[in-house]
Order: structure tokens, then C-alpha cells, then sequence
């Protein structure tokens, strides 16, 4: 009764701009890799939240955090002004595992922001005007970052976005040409999600670094997405040893809260600074000290040993599950940042229904309609691999025998 009659105010009530079934999850609680509906129903988050919940949902370190911070403050004041500890911690625990090349942070509320701050430090490091970014690519949904979406029928939408905007093939050595002296900067992912986990070449992203360097172009990564240990490096970036002029993080930056960041290098950062310093860049919730607090937690627990070091096998044995599932075609991705491809979308569709309904939350993917996304919390454990995974593959059986 409670979770139709939510059912109805959330539709009546909450603006939608997605399709929701067949979620429409009437959320009570998350705990782990566990979310819970009012029905008392238990699911796996498949997804982490859309790669939000690295660490899991609540976790209790995160949790502690969160409180020992909420007693001492809340919101302060406008970033910039004033010093605050969660800040100064985090920033500098990130930094500390990050390249000479990034260690200035930009804290923000969300991804895209962190695209929008990162367009903006570009302006007015080389005050060029062209915008490059790839194919089926998603970097946000402000007006700057929908400006670089890899999508031409859905940009075209919101017509007029920001103008000279370039749309390149991902990993094609030819489409890296469309780089020159009139390119502000490239905004690209190091493994696409919305595509359906496409990893970037080594020859292509090695490439694309010489581009923007010899052309003077900026290189923005989003990793938005594949950031804080999903992969199984700290960023999918180290896996190529190709280091870009401005780093955009967020979502499982915050362990489960709102937070954003555009890296650069000191001196790029600072151009923030100077003329206008006031209108270089502001936000008044960015870097909220629950969030920082809450990303220090975070991070600490994902540098630590029982997070990163096991990613690759963990995602190693998802994909060794898959391998016996026929009616899986692919599987594409790194670490637990992994797709499952299938035959046709219809299939994809159906499959997705199956697991909700036997409590197994996947999704599907912006750009790719015949793949889910497989993206759980790192911290998941073997068995609750293998659970996953089973009611994954009865889920795949049902369709078929549907078929
Ligand atoms: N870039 C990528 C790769 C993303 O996946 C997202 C969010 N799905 C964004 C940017 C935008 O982030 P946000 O929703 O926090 O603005």
C-alpha cells in the first residue's frame, strides 16, 4: 500500500528525465552491497549506485567520519575563503598519490561541474575556442559539459550550446588530426562507460597526449566514473602512464556523498587567481566538510590493503563466471569497471527485468543498448561474488527459456 501510493507521488511529484521502470525501487535502507525496499525485498547493487558506492553503501568508517565532522560544522563559507581541515586533509591525502603534474584541486559539488571548471581553466589558459571530445562519450548535464556530449541527435537538443565544439571518434589515430593550434582542450574518458566499457588504446591515448602537446591543447580526463580504485589503480589513467593536463573526479569520491574536483598543476590552478580572482571560479556548497570529511574516509580506505590490490582478480572472477553464461556474447571493461554484451537489445532488456526481479540490481548504458553495466562496490567479497553471479546467470536462463 506504502509503496504504491509512493509509487504515485514520486511520479507526481518528482521530475523525471529517465525511464524508471522497471525500478521504481521503493527505497528503505542500504547497507554493504545490500539495498533493501519497503517491502523488506533485499537486493545486490550490481552497479554501486552507478559507480558511486566504491566502498559500499554506509560504510561504517565513512559513516564515523561523517559524524565526528558534523559536530564541529557544517557549512562555513564559499570555498576559497576560509581554511577548513576536511579539505586540507583530503586534498592533500589525494595529491600525495597523484602525479607532479596534478596536485591543485578545485572542489566542486559534482561532475560536472568539475567538466565546467575544467572547460573554464582551459579558456583561460590558451583563450581558444574549439572543444574536442569523442563519440559517445557523456561528461554531465550542464550546458558546458552536454556541450561536449558524444552524441549529436541528443546535443542538438539544446541548441545553441557552446559553440566549435568537435566530435571525434574514440581510439581512432585518424580523428586525432581534428586536434590543432585552434583547440582549447579534449575532454575524453579512459574508459567509456556509456559506450559499454570501451577501453582506450594504448598506441591511441599515448597519441592523443603527443596531440594536445604539440598543439598546445589542453587534456581534461573524465574520470568521473572510472575514478578511486574502479579499474583497479587509484585512476585508469595510470594504466597507460599518460598523465593529463586536468584530472575531473566525482561520484565514489564521496563515499556516498555530493562531491566534485577538477586537478591541474599548481600553475595552471592558479590562473583561477589572477586579474578577476573573484569570477575565476566559485561555488558556495563545494567541498562541503561533510564531503570532504566523508572522501577522506573514503580514500583511505580504498588506498588501503583490502581494497585496490584485490580489484583485478575480483573482476577476473566476474568475468570467469560469465564465460560459462552463452547468451553472454562480450565482456568488455577493467577491473570491476566491466560490461556484459548481448546478443541483441531485447535480450539486454529482459535480462535487466529478470535480475531486478530476483534482486540483483543492474543497468544499462547510455550509449549501448545490448550490454549492463557490472560495476559492484569494490569491497565486495568472493562469495558474495559468486551469489551475484548465480542469481546473474538464472536471471540470463529465464530469458532464454522466454525466447
Ligand atoms: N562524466 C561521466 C563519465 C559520468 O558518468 C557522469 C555521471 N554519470 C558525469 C560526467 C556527470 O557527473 P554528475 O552527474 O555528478 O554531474
Amino acid at each position: 500500500m506504502e509503496t504504491t501510493q509512493n509509487r504515485h507521488l514520486f511520479k507526481r511529484y518528482i521530475a523525471q528525465a529517465s525511464n524508471f521502470e522497471p525500478f521504481s525501487l521503493d527505497v528503505e535502507k542500504g547497507e554493504g552491497i545490500y539495498v533493501w525496499d519497503k517491502a523488506g525485498k533485499k537486493y545486490i547493487d550490481f552497479i554501486s549506485s552507478i559507480c558511486v558506492n566504491n566502498v559500499g553503501h554506509r560504510h561504517p568508517v565513512v559513516l564515523q567520519a561523517i559524524e565526528k565532522q558534523m559536530q564541529k560544522y557544517l557549512h562555513i563559507m564559499v570555498y576559497g575563503e576560509f581554511i577548513q581541515q576536511p579539505q586540507i586533509d583530503f586534498a592533500q591525502r589525494l595529491c600525495e598519490n597523484l602525479p607532479p603534474q596534478l596536485q591543485k584541486i578545485f572542489l566542486l559539488n559534482s561532475g560536472s561541474e568539475a567538466i565546467d571548471g575544467a572547460i573554464k581553466l582551459a579558456r583561460l589558459q590558451n583563450g581558444r575556442g574549439e572543444i574536442v571530445s569523442f563519440a559517445n562519450s557523456y561528461h554531465g548535464s550542464t550546458v558546458g559539459a552536454i556541450s561536449a556530449l558524444g552524441n549529436e541527435p541528443i546535443r542538438h537538443r539544446f541548441d545553441p550550446l557552446l559553440p566549435h565544439h568537435r566530435l571525434a571518434r574514440y581510439n581512432s589515430l585518424p580523428d586525432l588530426e581534428q586536434i590543432s593550434e585552434k583547440t582549447c582542450c579534449v575532454i575524453a574518458e579512459v574508459v567509456q562507460s556509456g559506450g559499454g566499457m570501451v577501453e582506450a588504446d594504448e598506441a591511441w591515448m599515448k597519441k592523443l597526449r603527443e596531440r594536445c602537446t604539440e598543439t598546445g591543447a589542453l587534456l581534461i580526463f573524465d574520470e568521473i566514473q572510472s575514478g578511486f580504485g574502479r579499474t583497479g589503480k587509484l585512476f585508469a589513467f595510470e594504466h597507460y602512464g599518460v598523465v593529463p593536463d586536468i584530472l575531473c573526479i566525482a561520484k565514489s569520491m564521496g563515499g556516498g556523498m555530493p562531491i566534485g574536483a577538477f586537478v591541474a598543476s599548481e600553475k595552471l590552478m592558479d590562473l583561477l587567481n589572477v586579474e578577476h580572482p573573484l569570477m575565476g571560479h566559485a561555488s558556495t556548497f563545494g567541498g562541503h566538510p561533510l564531503s570532504c570529511a566523508a572522501a577522506l574516509a573514503s580514500l583511505n580506505l580504498i588506498l588501503g590493503d583490502d581494497i585496490l590490490p584485490k580489484v583485478e582478480e575480483k573482476g577476473q572472477r566476474i568475468r570467469r563466471h560469465l564465460e560459462k553464461i552463452e547468451a553472454v556474447k562480450k565482456v568488455s571493461g577493467k577491473g570491476l569497471f566491466l560490461a556484459a554484451h548481448f546478443e541483441d537489445e531485447k535480450t539486454t532488456a529482459r535480462v535487466q527485468e529478470r535480475c531486478m526481479a530476483n534482486g540483483l540490481i543492474s543497468f544499462w548504458l547510455l550509449f549501448n543498448h545490448t550490454a549492463l553495466a557490472i560495476t559492484p562496490p569494490l569491497t565486495i567479497t568472493d562469495s558474495e561474488i559468486d551469489t551475484a553471479m548465480e542469481i546473474f546467470a538464472r536471471s540470463v536462463e529465464e530469458v532464454c527459456l522466454m525466447n
